[in-house]
């Protein structure tokens, strides 16, 4: 049995991040990985812009309070300034316009007053106050954002700014997902005595989809040695990851890890120091597609916190982000005591709430049972007992895996 952060450092080295790229239109690349660093031949500013409505003065002019200027143009946002600003002279400026020729400070309109074509300067500003100095956020052709950022609303604004109309991101990662189980049926068919519904298929493409990557659902497979050697087969060719469920415990159908061998990978994890989620088959097939074979436990919970804590840095580092690949971990207040059997590294569910500046989490009512997917919902946090901790007491300070995406 593999500690967790061994297992989780195992994993990544067996990941390459994919190095196939797509063009696409910035408008539909929210949420996708740069592949390629972004140059700019813009200067951001592109010119010495005004940061308010006011006037653009010579700084020299403005020494002696009240300075009477006669106001000479007016220039609005988007427009070229026509005359240099000569001493006693001043224009009036909008926010965003260029500064014009021999202005080098700009005052504030509330500063000023107005009559006719004289303005009144009130109060003495600094020499460059209000200007934007071209080049002073970005210069022409530094890098202005790096390969491996995901684009979300600044990065697209960035790019926006910088004329980028298309841009260059990684393929997304293809993740082929099966359920294994003959007590397993979909959402739409009648339980029978016995039966559970396939519960698996549904998480693991929602979080394979938040993560960024494209679920390819194959559906549930019986447990019978030649359906499930057929789906592994097939999946292995259709997918960069493949993630099952069930079938790699100890039981008597479980037989994903042999037919692994059978079509000769290398079998690197069986089974992790970690509750839930202690069975977990990690493996590598040569000559195929996929990269990585992840056999999940099939217990709802075991599968959705394996997901969480080693399939999605997995995922990250697949789909070109920058290291660092793991999950996020905060630093929170237990609210009440916590046990575990202490030997193995243990994840409890619950929530986290910001209570006065504090991050505060407590487990989710009822039982911390793997099987237990209802009281999984809405919890925003997993709370870790080391291996070797069996009490946390109340008020102690805890690492807290943040569920991706969770609101606080
Ligand atoms: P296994 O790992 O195949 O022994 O399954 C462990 C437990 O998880 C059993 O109670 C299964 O019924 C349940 N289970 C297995 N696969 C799924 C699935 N796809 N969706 C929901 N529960 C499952
Ligand atoms: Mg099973």
């Amino acid at each position: 049995m593999l500690p967790v952060d061994a297992a989780a450092s195992l994993i990544l080295s067996l990941i390459e991040p994919l190095s196939d790229s797509e063009p696409l239109p910035l408008a539909d690349a929210t949420g996708r990985v740069l592949a390629q660093p972004v140059h700019s031949p813009l200067d951001f500013p592109h010119w010495d812009n005004s940061a308010m409505d006011g006037y653009a003065v010579r700084h020299a002019d403005v020494q002696q309070i009240p300075a009477h200027l006669t106001v000479i143009e007016e220039i609005p946002a988007g427009t070229r300034p026509q005359q240099t600003i000569q001493a006693g002279q001043a224009a009036r400026i909008f926010t965003g316009a260029m500064v014009p020729d021999g202005a080098d400070t700009i005052v504030m309109q509330e500063n000023t007053s107005r009559q006719a074509d004289i303005v009144a300067i009130q109060s003495a500003p600094e020499l460059g106050a209000f200007v934007r100095q071209r080049g002073a956020f970005h210069k022409a052709g530094e890098t202005l954002l790096p390969a491996g950022v995901r684009l979300e609303g600044p990065e697209i604004a960035v790019l926006a700014a910088a004329q980028c109309a298309q841009v260059t991101v990684v393929r997304r990662p293809r993740v082929a997902i099966f359920s294994t189980g003959d007590e397993l049926v979909t959402p739409d068919q009648p339980l029978g005595p016995g039966q559970i519904v396939d519960s698996n298929q549904y998480a693991l493409a929602a979080l394979v989809t938040q993560a960024g990557g494209v679920p390819v659902s194959l559906g549930i497979v019986r447990d019978d040695v030649a359906a499930l050697r057929a789906a592994i087969a097939q999946s292995l060719t259709q997918a960069d990851i493949v993630l099952s469920s069930g079938g790699v415990s100890v039981g008597d159908y479980d037989y994903v890890d042999t037919l692994l061998k059978e079509l000769g990978a290398t079998l690197h994890i069986r089974a992790v120091a970690v509750k839930p989620g202690k069975p977990l088959t990690v493996a590598t097939i040569p000559q195929q597609q996929a990269q990585l074979y992840f056999g999940l436990p099939g217990n709802p919970v075991s599968s959705l916190v394996s997901f969480w804590r080693f399939v999605q840095p997995a995922l990250q580092k697949l789909s070109g982000l920058t290291a660092p690949w793991r999950p996020t971990f905060v630093t929170a207040k237990t609210t009440v005591a916590l046990r575990a059997g202490g030997r193995r590294e243990t994840y409890l569910w619950g929530r986290l709430t910001l209570a006065q500046g504090t991050l505060e989490f407590s487990p989710a009512a009822g039982g911390h049972s793997s099987g237990n997917l209802v009281n999984l919902a809405q919890a925003n946090g997993l709370a870790v007992v080391p291996m070797g901790t069996t009490v946390v007491s109340s008020g102690s300070l805890i690492q807290v895996l943040l569920r991706p995406g969770a609101r606080l």
